[in-house]
């Protein structure tokens, strides 16, 4: 299905409201007006009536019994020209004055003025001249009767329809300006919202292209949309950082294979060939080459198990001091041939651990401790207790890590250029197994540099595993 565009959709809601808010307004007030105003109508035209019978009643003379005719005239004619026909009789019924008699034409004229008029503009009222009969009386005497004939229910005049026109056309002209107001401010509002929330749709479609650089400017007003910004930049960083990890690590894999398959491989060429006879030191060679890459491959098989989420720890108490003095031990030989010296110090901390996993950990420490060591170094464990959590730090005073290289070296098959010069430097995966197995334990692990120009690497352990502490 295709969607409507949110700009369209935003403007057509709101054109739709102001339309229906116009639509009731108008149907309310006409409805409410149009009632009061028919019936405003009749009244005034009945109260005009009762008006002109009572003007008329004063009009007797009691002391001659006659009326003033002048006068009766006068006021007949005016009568008329507002459509009222007015027949004036005496108390016997004589007829005294007609406005009909007096003027048949005009009266004829003004009748079917009237009526052609009403009947064009007020269809719906079906109206029509009617007459009505007042008894004037001076006291309690009858002096005569008033026939008053007028258009009923109400007939309305000329200037009150242009009235009522230019109020029509002011409410439409109103309505259409609304209208217009609205659907610019629709329109504008629309692409406020809809701008912004493209440009973050595009920028996620490049994004899932593939293209982990591209990057939104923050220059949006709403907070969700800012906060939308920072959540696809914040993807999009964590996506290059993994791409490029990602990267690295098959290069690193090619180039830390290449090197030993390479000399074995032109090692036994040559051998095969005759060419070099396989004394006992060049197979032993060609051994050692593989041992590296049994290495390796067991390195890489550690990491891919320590960071893997199938990683089971058998945790039980672990002394991490009597651990550290039996890591050690393990390095006495390779301290030896370095002339190092070892020391182990501190208090005795237990932790609730997988203490294989953790003697990985500290051996993995003591072995970059000696292997970035000089000759007559000194390599030193000290075991703390920080309440929650054991701490082991083992420093040296080797070549260090540059304060540059100290976030990236915990990551897979890292090496700062310094010791990718030695040659004791291994594949750059014993940090990241080391990370990747005190992150199981819910622990930390960080470097620092140390008086001694070497490194302190400092491991902080849970002394309970996650989620038991009460
Ligand atoms: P490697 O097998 O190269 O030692 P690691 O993951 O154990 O791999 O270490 C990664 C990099 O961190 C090393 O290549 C080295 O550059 C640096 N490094 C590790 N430990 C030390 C240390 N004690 N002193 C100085 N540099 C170190």
């Amino acid at each position: 299905m295709r969607h409507p565009r949110l700009r369209a959709l935003i403007s057509s809601r709101l054109v739709l409201l102001v339309l229906l808010t116009i639509a009731l307004v108008s149907l309310g007030s006409n409805l409410l007006v149009n009632r009061q105003f028919d019936h405003y109508m009749e009244e005034q035209q009945r109260a005009k009536a009762a008006d002109v019978a009572e003007h008329l009643s004063a009009q007797y003379d009691a002391v001659t019994g006659g009326w003033s005719l002048d006068y009766v005239h006068g006021m007949g004619m005016l009568a008329l020209y507002d459509g009222y026909l007015i027949k004036l009789s005496d108390a016997e019924g004589t007829l005294l004055w007609d406005a009909q008699d007096h003027d048949m034409a005009l009266c004829h004229d003004m009748m079917a003025t009237i009526t052609a008029r009403m009947q064009e503009e007020r269809p719906s009222l079906d109206g029509g001249f009617e007459s009505h009969r007042y008894e004037l009386r001076q006291g309690d005497t009858l002096v005569g009767y008033l026939d008053v004939s007028y258009y009923a229910p109400y007939a309305l005049s000329e200037q009150d329809f242009r009235f009522i026109t230019a109020l029509n056309r002011v409410l439409v002209v109103t309505g259409a300006l609304a209208l217009l107001v609205a659907l610019v401010v629709g329109v504008l509002l629309a692409r406020g919202i809809a701008r912004p929330v493209a440009r973050i749709a595009q920028a996620t479609e490049q994004i899932a292209e593939g293209r982990y650089g591209t990057r939104l400017a923050g220059d949006v007003r709403a907070r969700e949309l800012a906060e939308l910004t920072t959540a696809v930049n914040q993807m999009a960083a964590a996506l290059e950082e993994q791409d490029e990890l990602r990267r690295r690590l098959t290069s690193d894999v090619a180039h830390e294979l290449r090197t030993p398959v390479a000399n074995l491989s032109s090692y036994l060429e040559l051998m095969a060939a005759g060419v070099m006879e396989p004394t006992h030191e060049r197979l032993q060679r060609c051994h050692a080459e593989l041992q590296r890459l049994a290495a390796l491959i067991a390195d890489l098989e550690r990491l891919q198990r320590a960071e893997g989420g199938d990683l089971v720890l058998e945790r039980e108490e672990v002394n991490l001091l009597s651990l550290a003095r039996e890591v050690v031990v393990g390095f006495d030989v390779q301290l030896e041939e370095r002339g190092l010296s070892v020391r182990v110090e501190g208090v005795p901390v237990v932790v609730y651990a997988d203490a294989n996993r953790i003697r990985q950990v500290l051996a993995n420490l003591v072995s970059n401790a000696i292997k970035y060591s000089d000759a007559q170094g000194v390599v030193r464990l000290l075991v703390e207790d920080a309440g929650s959590m054991g701490v082991v730090h083992v420093a040296d005073q080797g070549m260090g890590v540059p304060p540059e290289e100290r976030e990236h070296i915990f990551e897979r098959l890292y090496r700062t250029d310094a010791s990718r010069a030695r040659s004791t430097g291994g594949a750059g995966l014993g940090l990241a197994i080391v990370r990747a197995l005190v992150e199981a334990h819910g622990g930390t692990v960080g470097v620092e540099g140390n008086e001694h120009g070497g490194s302190t690497f400092t491991v902080m352990l849970p002394k309970e595993a996650p989620g038991t502490e009460a």
